[in-house]
């Protein structure tokens, strides 16, 4: 059984040896049940509209940026784009904004994505079961959603207005993705906006809570840091790279099977340290910019958070290789999604 106690003295123990055993664990636990494969995906951006105002977003409601959203037109040179380097899974984001990126907007997507990627996923509004339906049956096969943090009192401070402010409804939302038939759910908590033992805590138990509801999902977990946004800062405490790093073990030791995806939000050398330790899938050739791989310059806009790592999809190939792991393209082969 999981306990918040024990987390908390993971975290807290800086013995010289301590991070050195749990890393080892980890690393063993990954090889057994991934090998030595490292998956990678790639996030287009359709949309900056959103209609929520969390205070560490750049994309938030009240935030007087140029709002884009790609046309049909637009989402497929973007796509053919990202397909040229290799990439074949996508993970489609935009703000929150049934407004301007309502189902149908996205079922559109998805068909120009079928012509170029074999694992398609959404990073959007959460949504309703049946709207979950008819996304999954135009070729839609996972969705990500993070909880962000699971303090509620803290939750109610950073998310102001719009549909994240629904705590429950999006705390519901990867069981009602998961009925709709999504093969792929990935969840995590934004590192930095609230007490981290606690937070993992909770991100944990609602994991077995799924795991044990939906057992034939296939769950993955992130980790992004909260980062400053044009010099601002929003974090309630630091989380360094050694806590950082117990994290990532700690959530392997627990969770043999689920995967750990990591983001170019964390710098280079960090990423590939932790190749092997226990992340299993990675985002490479990161563009966070709306219509940023072949529309605009990144410095157009202002992106969501800032990349640290720069690297293109074949400097990452090359690293990976160089590493002793095979990047993995396709998790699995294009099948007709029905429910
Ligand atoms: S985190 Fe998501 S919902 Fe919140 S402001 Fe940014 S894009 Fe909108």
């Amino acid at each position: 059984m999981i306990t918040l106690s024990a987390i908390q003295k993971v975290l807290i123990d800086n013995r010289p040896d301590a991070l050195e055993d749990l890393a080892r664990e980890a690393k063993r636990i990954t090889e057994q049940n991934f090998g030595r494969t490292i998956s990678l995906f790639a996030p287009i951006y359709l949309s900056n509209y959103c209609s929520s105002h969390c205070t560490y977003c750049g994309f938030h409601s009240q935030n007087k940026i140029d709002r884009i959203k790609l046309t049909a037109d637009e989402t497929r040179k973007e796509m053919s784009t990202i397909a040229a380097t290799g990439i074949r899974n996508i993970l489609m984001l935009t703000g929150e904004s049934y407004k301007f990126t309502p189902v149908s907007y996205l079922k559109e997507a998805a068909g120009i994505a079928k012509d170029f990627f074999q694992g398609i996923s959404l990073e959007v509004h959460p949504m309703l079961t049946a709207e979950y339906k008819e996304l999954f049956e135009a070729g839609v096969d996972g969705i990500t959603v993070y909880q962000e943090t699971y303090d509620r009192e803290r939750y109610a401070e950073v998310h102001l207005s719009g549909y994240k402010k629904n705590y429950d409804y999006r705390r519901e939302t990867p069981a009602r993705a998961a009925e709709a038939g999504m093969r792929q759910i990935s969840m995590g908590i934004l590192l930095g906006l609230s007490q981290v033992a606690q937070d993992l805590f909770q991100l944990y138990t609602h994991l077995r809570e799924l795991e044990k509801a939906y057992p034939g999902v296939e769950y993955s977990v992130s980790f992004p840091r909260l980062r400053k946004i044009k010099g601002r800062e929003f974090a309630l405490c630091d989380v360094d790279d050694k806590t950082f790093i117990k994290i990532i073990c700690l959530t392997r030791i627990l969770f043999p099977r689920v995967g750990i995806n990591l983001s170019t939000r964390e710098e280079g050398k960090l990423r590939d340290r932790l190749l092997g330790i226990g992340i299993t899938k990675i985002s490479a050739g990161s563009n966070t910019a709306v219509g940023g791989y072949s529309l605009k310059e990144l410095e157009d806009q202002d992106p969501q958070f800032d990349t640290e790592d720069k690297r293109s999809v074949a400097e990452v190939v090359a690293m990976v290789k160089e590493r002793g792991f095979d990047p993995v393209f396709t998790d699995w082969r294009p099948i007709e999604n029905k429910t």
